[in-house]
């Protein structure tokens, strides 16, 4: 028997396998896929996620392969979000195709020991107290495959969600949107600034690489099914009756539907099975948070169903990710619904969308939407009367016994630390005492703190202000998040 089995292996369900493997766990992950298919859905990373990748080491791989840094991002097309205006390494949308992800991600968890099966269809499963069993069919003919605990990474049509019978409650699409990735050989002006608008939908492109363009186009009067015939000329036709012309489209390197349904799992969590990523949550592409959110659904997970194969911690726990990534979602599907609305077309929502063009010259309203689309907001419930409990730890330079180093370095396998900066304050011993949990001593003013205890996911779970540390929190917090013994 597997510890964990993941279905799906796209972003979300490489990074839960690359993060279960780093604390230990055995995982296989199955794909029903053939192979990879070399299409890109999403084209960036957000800040939060490269900082979940700089927190294990390996965001050079994605920094070396990206480009450009994109240091403006738009909501419903108005392009006046400011990474910039976040602290932190990445204030940037770092433009990679989805593919390099996958690709970056896969290496690394063949690297780790992941067991990855292609043409591997998950079409059944069961689960009772002692583990879960999985139907598999493909390559190998049809065999189950035991395992501990499950994961349902496997995509908006998620299998899983269907056979655990969970409910998908939301609104279905409204409109009709395809993406192609196109030469547009007529188009000679450089493609900046806001999505432009038109009086009867969306039609916009933005360069890929030297002549190809990724094309998109949003009829708001019709909707479409997502499986009808699709080829250049469906496209051509629907960019010129939106934009008036079609700058000569040709040489369709990948043509796709989408849609701006908007659903999300009633549970994250039945039992010994688990869903994330798109299985867990769909809407429309905008702003590009998607495959982010999967990815950091996953850095949440994995750790936590870790630490509870490893018996460390109890099964309460694995509540915590429902908990703390539903409500993250609906925040998104709640902002994407926002960015549909406002790019409908009509003089109602021309003038809406002139109001907010002007609020976001504010740079609280700014800060505030940036901070939902990057990622950055987050906050999970912590302990602590300190402004960096429940948020993402700072990657703040240490200066330890050992020279220098940040933060960011502590979490690289995957452990929690107790960052003790009150030069071995008495009331931290409880720390030291975890397995799981490595204490760090080490000065670092600009975190303003007197200890912070740090999930393996890079979130505060305690915080102590700067003086003198009384301990007070500290031990129900390391047996919420590390369990008694962990
Ligand atoms: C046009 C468009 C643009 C987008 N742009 C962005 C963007 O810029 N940024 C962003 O963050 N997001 C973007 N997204 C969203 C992003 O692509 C998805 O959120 C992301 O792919 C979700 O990753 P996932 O691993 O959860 O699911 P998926 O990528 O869907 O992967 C699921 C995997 O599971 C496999 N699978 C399915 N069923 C089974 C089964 N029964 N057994 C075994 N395997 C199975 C599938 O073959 C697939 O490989 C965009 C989406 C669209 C449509």
């Amino acid at each position: 028997m597997t510890d964990v089995a993941i279905v799906g292996a796209g972003p979300t369900g490489l990074m839960l396998a690359c993060e279960l493997r780093l604390a230990g766990a055995e995982v296989v992950v199955l794909e029903a896929l053939p192979e990879r298919t070399g299409h890109s859905k999403a084209l960036g990373l957000h800040a939060r996620s490269l900082e979940v990748l700089a927190q294990r080491g390996i965001v050079e791989r994605f920094l070396a392969e990206g480009h450009p840094k994109v240091p403006v991002g738009h909501f419903a097309g108005i392009r006046k979000l400011d990474f910039e205006r976040f602290a932190g390494d990445h204030p940037y949308m770092l433009r990679i195709p989805q593919a390099d992800t996958e690709r970056l991600l896969e290496r690394w968890a063949l690297e780790l020991g992941v067991e990855l099966r292609f043409d591997a269809r998950v079409t059944g499963l069961a689960q009772d107290a002692a583990g879960v069993a999985l139907t598999v069919e493909g390559a190998e003919g049809a065999y189950v495959l035991p395992a501990a605990y499950a994961a349902g990474c496997d995509g908006g049509h998620s299998t899983v969600r269907e056979l655990l019978g969970v409910g998908f409650p939301g609104t279905p699409t409204t409109l009709t949107a395809m993406v192609g990735d196109v030469e547009l050989p007529g188009l000679d002006q450089p493609v900046t600034g806001s999505m432009p608008r038109h009086t009867n939908g969306v039609a916009m492109q933005f360069p890929l690489g030297p002549g190809l363009y990724r094309v998109v186009t949003v009829e708001f009067d019709k909707v479409t099914d997502r499986d009808a015939p699709l080829d250049i000329d469906v496209l051509r036709t629907a960019y010129r009756s939106i934009a008036g012309t079609d700058y000569g489209m040709r040489g369709a390197r990948w043509l796709s539907r989408f849609g701006d349904a908007t659903r999300e799992a009633a549970q994250y969590r039945v039992g010994r099975v688990f869903l994330a990523g798109d299985a867990a949550h769909i809407h429309f592409p905008a702003s590009g948070q998607g495959l982010n959110l999967g990815i950091q659904d996953a850095a949440n997970l994995g750790w936590k169903l870790a630490a509870v194969l490893a018996g460390r911690a109890g099964e309460e726990l694995l509540d915590t990710y429902h908990e703390e990534r539903h409500p993250v979602a609906a925040a998104v599907l709640h902002n994407t619904r926002a960015q549909v609305a406002l790019m409908e077309p009509g003089d109602k929502v021309g003038a809406l969308r002139e109001l907010f063009d002007v609020l976001l010259d504010f740079d609280e309203v700014r800060d505030f939407l940036t901070g939902m689309v990057n990622g950055l907001d987050v906050v999970y419930p912590a302990s602590g009367d300190h402004p960096l409990a429940g948020r993402r730890v700072p990657n703040a330079v240490l200066k330890t016994e050992d020279g220098e180093r940040r933060v960011h370095e502590l979490l690289h396998g995957g452990h929690g630390v107790l960052l003790d900066l009150s030069d071995g304050a008495p009331a931290l011993a409880a720390g030291s005492r975890r397995a799981a949990v490595d204490t760090v001593r080490a000065r670092a003013d600009e975190l303003g703190a007197g200890a912070l205890l740090i999930r393996p996911d890079g979130y505060v779970a305690w915080a102590a202000p700067a003086g003198e540390v009384t301990g007070e929190g500290l031990e129900p917090a390391l047996t919420k998040w590390f369990g008694a013994t962990g």
